[in-house]
């Protein structure tokens, strides 16, 4: 009876979550209180890559520029909705570029190692770590949640899942992430939301244009409250 109540909640979340309007992130570029993330969060979303990392790529499209894209629509959604949400980076550097006390050679651990330290200092309830994913097989597409091996995690990824779904018209279930440095540092619920593939020519479009960056911040913000909403 309980899963039915919260069956029916989760549809009428979704049903007033489509019927809002999705605040207008275009003013985000240019304010200055924008420029670093303040240090108290209940949600940190982390835009995947950065600087010298581009993550996937085809052509002049990078991963790391759609990731943060998306980020920071996701960061004024999910505030404007009363969540305290801090990005991990406002602009395109490493993380490991801010990592100068963890002395080790590799860029790539410093950038991890900076990454979930972010999630030690500050009180975090969720993790939130957007990618975009690449296969080999151009016509592969649709959005993919990866979860940590717990019930909270794996919650989480089914309610982004299936907002995500909604608006890419798409049928995916959730996946238990590999073992991923990110997802297994991190104590709080996290995932990794791969939004679409950069290697399908349609999806690598639609990614970057910057009303369907809006969409698919907007259904990500809609998991994210519908998980809330289930606590
Ligand atoms: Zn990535």
């Amino acid at each position: 009876m309980k899963r039915l109540q919260q069956i029916i909640m989760l549809g009428l979340v979704s049903i007033l979550s489509f019927m809002s309007c999705a605040p207008d992130a275009a003013a985000f570029e240019d304010d200055p209180r924008y420029e670093r993330a303040l240090p108290s969060a209940d949600i940190i979303i982390d835009a995947g890559h950065g600087g010298i990392d581009g993550g996937s790529f085809e052509g002049n499209v990078l991963e790391k520029d759609i990731n943060l894209a998306v980020a920071k629509k996701l960061y004024v959604l999910l505030n404007k909705s009363g969540f305290r949400a801090v990005l991990n980076r406002s602009g395109d550097y490493a993380l490991s570029d801010d990592n100068r006390w963890l002395p080790t050679r590799s860029r790539h651990h410093r950038d991890l190692s900076q990454r979930s330290q972010l999630t030690k200092e500050i009180e975090t309830a969720l993790v939130i770590s957007l990618h975009v994913n690449s296969g080999k097989n151009k016509a592969t597409r649709g959005p993919l949640v990866l979860h940590q091996k717990n019930g909270q995690s794996a919650l989480l990824a089914n309610c982004i899942q299936d907002t995500l779904n909604k608006q890419q018209n798409a049928n995916r279930r959730p996946k238990l992430g590999k073992p991923f440095y990110l997802l297994n540092v991190v104590k709080a619920p996290a995932v990794i939301v791969e939004m679409g593939f950069i290697s399908n020519p349609e999806e690598r479009r639609l990614l970057t244009d910057p009303d369907y960056q809006m969409q698919t911040a907007d259904a990500i913000a809609s998991g994210v409250r519908n998980y809330l909403l289930l606590q």
